[in-house]
C-alpha cells in the first residue's frame, strides 16, 4: 500500500533522490516515514510520525550519501508511531517493506528464543531479524534472502541495506510490486514508478519470488528458483506533468478536470485507430464475471448494466475479496473481468489467478502499464487516464466505466432488439460529443458549491436511485465518504421504505439520480415517500427528464446523451459534490486518513 523508494550511485545523491521519490508516492501511504542512508560509513536512520513534510524538516541535504532506502508507511501491524514506522535495523541489516509476513508470530517466537529483542509491533522488524539471523549463519547475502523466501509466508516488497557491504542495495519482491530504476551511474528502487521518474524513465519490473543486487553501475537479478536472468527494460510512456497539479488546488480537482481528455484519449484509441471488437470478442462467451474492489467495482456494476441491457449476457459482479473464499460457478464459458487502476489491488490479482487455474479467460482493465493485473489476465485493455494522484479516483473511474461502455456496445451492434436500436445506431455520434458535454457539466461549479452548503455540515446524506442510477449513487456516496468523512449511503431507491426510510427526518439530505426514462416515475414516487417524511431533496436528472413537481428542494440537470454513456456525464457533478463538501469541511482531500492510494494488501 505504501512506498518504497532506494537508491545506490556515484552522484551521492542518496537523501535528495530518496526524498523526492517519497514525495512523490505520498499517496500510497502517509502514516510514518524513514530513510536509512549511508554517512560514512554507518547506517543512519531518520524517521517521524504523520507527513513527508515532518521527515524532511529534519534532514540534513547537506551530508552526501551513496546509498540510502526510504518508506511511507501505511501501518497494517502496530499503531502509525515512530517506532514502527520503516527503515527497521536489527544486527548489520536494515529494511523497508510493504506487505504483511503473514507468519510473523512464528517467526517472533523462533528469534526471540535466538536472544533477538524487538522495538516495534511489526512484522517487518521480524523480516529484518530473519534477515539478520540467517546472515549471522551464512555470512552471504544472496544465500540470506534465498532462505528467507522459503521461511516467511506473505506479502513482501523489500529494500535492503547490509553493514558489510553499503556499496550494494538489494530488493526482494513477493506479491507485493517493486521496480528497478535504471540510469548512468546510478540505480534506484522503488514500489511505484512516479517515484522515479525526476530521474529515469527505465526500469524492470521483479516478478514474484525475484530479487536484485543492484550497484551503481551494473544490477544481478535472481528468478524464483534463485538463478541469474535477464529481463526486459520497459520505458515509462507518461511525463511529470501527470503527478503535478498543473494549477489546480488538489489533485483530484484536476483529475475531475481531466475526464473529458481522458474520455478523448479512449475514443482515439478504442474506437478510431481499432475497432475494441478486434481486441476482444465478447460474444462466444456465456457469462462474465467482474472482479473488482471499491469504486472499480461501482464501475463493473455499471458495466454490468450495460453489458446485460445491451449486449445481452448475463454478468455478475463480485468484489474481489469475498470472491477469494467462496464456491465459485465459473468455467471455460465464463470471462472473468478484473478491474483495478493500478493493477495491483491484491484482492483483485488473487481473484485473477483463481480464475486461471479454473480455466477462465481473464480481461484486465487497468490504467497502470506492465502492472501485475496486466501481466496476470490473458488479455488486457488499458484506460487511458494517465497517472492518478488523488486517492479517492475519479477519472481513473470513469475511464474503467467508459471501456465497460465500449465493450457492451461491440456487443450490441449485433442485437435485433428493436427497441435498442435507437442507442445503438446514435452511439457514435454521440461518443464524439461526449467530451465537449463533460466540459459542459464541469464548468457549473457555482451550482456544486450552492448544493454543498446544505450537505456539508449534516450527520447523515443518502443517494437513492433505481438500476444503473443505483449503481451511480454507489460510488457517489463512497466519495463522499472517502473525501469528506460525512456518513452517507446508497440505497436501491425502492428499497428504502424496507427498512432505513426510519432514518429520514426533517431536513435529511437525499439525492435522488433519475436518468434512466424507463424507471423515472417509480424513483420519483420514491423520492416523494422521502419528500413527504421532511427530507432536503437533490433532485439530480437529465434534460430529457427535467420535471417542475414538488417533490425536491433543489435540482441539478444534467445533458443528456446515449445511455450507454449517460453514467460517464452523471457522475462528474457527484464527484465535484464531494470535493466541495470536503473542502468546506477542511479535509486533506488529496490524501484522506486512514486511506492509501494503491491496496496492496488483501
Ligand atoms: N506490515 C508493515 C507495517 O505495518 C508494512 C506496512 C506497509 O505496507 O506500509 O509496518
Amino acid at each position: 500500500m505504501c512506498g518504497i523508494v532506494g537508491y545506490i550511485g556515484k552522484n551521492n545523491n542518496a537523501k535528495k533522490v530518496i526524498l523526492k521519490g517519497l514525495e512523490n508516492l505520498e499517496y500510497r501511504g502517509y502514516d510514518s516515514a524513514g530513510i536509512a542512508c549511508n554517512i560514512n560509513n554507518e547506517i543512519n536512520i531518520q524517521k517521524e510520525k504523520g507527513r513527508i513534510s515532518n521527515l524532511k524538516e529534519n534532514i540534513n541535504f547537506s551530508e552526501k550519501s551513496n546509498i540510502g532506502i526510504g518508506h511511507t508507511r501505511w501501518a497494517t501491524h502496530g499503531k502509525a508511531n515512530k517506532e514502527n514506522a520503516h527503515p527497521h535495523k536489527c544486527g548489520k541489516i536494515t529494511i523497508v517493506h510493504n506487505g504483511i509476513i503473514e507468519n510473523y508470530i512464528e517467526l517472533k517466537q523462533e528469534l526471540s528464543n535466538l536472544g533477538y529483542k524487538f522495538n516495534s509491533d511489526t512484522d517487518t522488524e521480524i523480516a529484518c531479524a530473519l534477515l539478520d539471523y540467517l546472515y549471522n549463519q551464512t555470512n552471504d547475502i544472496i544465500k540470506s534472502i534465498e532462505l528467507f523466501k522459503e521461511k516467511a509466508k506473505g506479502a513482501y516488497a523489500i529494500g535492503l541495506l547490509c553493514d558489510d557491504d553499503l556499496d550494494t542495495l538489494y530488493a526482494i519482491k513477493n506479491k507485493s510490486p517493486l521496480i528497478i530504476g535504471i540510469n548512468k551511474d546510478e540505480n534506484y528502487i522503488a514500489s511505484d514508478v512516479p517515484a522515479i521518474l525526476n530521474f529515469t524513465k527505465d526500469y524492470i519490473i521483479l516478478e514474484d519470488g525475484e530479487f536484485a543486487k543492484i550497484n551503481s553501475d551494473s544490477i544481478e537479478i535472481y528468478d524464483k528458483n534463485n538463478k541469474l536472468t535477464d529481463k526486459k527494460v520497459n520505458k515509462f510512456e507518461s511525463d511529470l506533468q501527470d503527478i503535478s497539479k498543473n494549477g489546480y488546488e488538489h489533485f483530484m480537482l484536476k483529475e475531475i478536470n481531466e475526464q473529458p481528455e481522458v474520455a478523448k484519449k479512449m475514443i482515439d484509441e478504442y474506437i478510431n485507430k481499432q475497432d475494441i471488437n478486434n481486441l476482444i470478442d465478447l460474444s462466444k462467451y456465456k457469462n462474465i464475471t467482474i472482479v473488482a474492489c471499491g469504486s472499480a467495482m461501482h464501475a463493473g456494476l455499471i458495466g454490468k448494466s450495460l453489458i446485460e441491457e445491451y449486449g445481452n449476457i448475463p454478468v455478475k459482479v463480485e468484489i474481489a475479496s469475498e470472491f477469494r473464499y467462496k464456491k465459485l460457478f465459473i468455467d471455460k464459458d465464463t470471462l472473468v473481468i478484473a478491474i483495478s487502476q493500478s493493477g495491483e489491488t491484491a484482492d483483485t490479482l488473487e481473484a485473477v489467478k483463481i480464475a486461471n487455474d479454473k480455466g477462465c479467460d481473464t480481461l484486465g482493465i487497468v490504467n497502470v502499464f506492465g502492472s501485475s493485473i496486466a501481466r496476470n489476465t490473458s488479455k488486457v485493455l488499458y484506460t487511458k487516464a494517465g497517472c492518478e494522484i488523488a486517492v479517492a479516483t475519479t477519472k481513473a473511474y470513469s475511464a474503467q466505466a467508459t471501456l465497460l461502455s465500449f465493450l457492451a456496445y461491440s456487443l450490441a451492434k449485433n442485437t435485433n432488439d428493436k427497441n435498442k436500436l435507437n442507442e445503438i445506431n446514435s452511439f457514435l455520434t454521440d461518443l464524439n460529443k461526449l467530451p465537449i458535454l463533460m466540459q459542459k457539466v464541469l464548468d457549473n461549479n457555482e451550482e456544486y458549491k450552492e448544493i454543498v452548503n446544505d450537505i456539508y455540515n449534516k450527520n447523515d446524506i443518502f443517494f437513492i436511485g433505481r438500476g444503473i442510477d443505483y449503481s451511480l449513487c454507489m460510488e457517489a456516496s463512497l466519495k463522499l465518504k472517502e473525501i469528506s468523512y460525512l456518513h452517507s449511503e446508497a440505497y436501491a431507491a425502492g428499497e428504502l421504505k424496507h427498512g432505513t426510510i426510519s432514518l429520514i427526518d426533517e431536513n435529511t439530505p437525499v439525492i435522488g439520480i433519475v436518468t434512466d426514462k424507463n424507471i423515472a416515475d417509480k424513483t420519483i414516487s420514491n423520492i416523494k415517500e422521502v419528500k413527504s417524511r421532511g427530507a432536503n431533496v437533490i433532485y439530480v436528472t437529465t434534460e430529457e427528464l427535467d420535471n417542475d413537481g414538488d417533490f425536491y428542494d433543489k435540482k441539478l440537470i444534467v445533458p443528456k446523451t446515449n445511455s450507454l454513456l449517460q453514467p460517464l456525464i452523471t457522475i462528474i457533478p457527484l464527484q465535484l459534490i464531494s470535493y466541495y463538501a470536503a473542502k468546506n469541511n477542511n479535509c486533506d482531500i488529496d490524501k484522506p486518513k486512514n486511506l492509501a492510494k494503491s491496496v496492496t494488501v488483501e
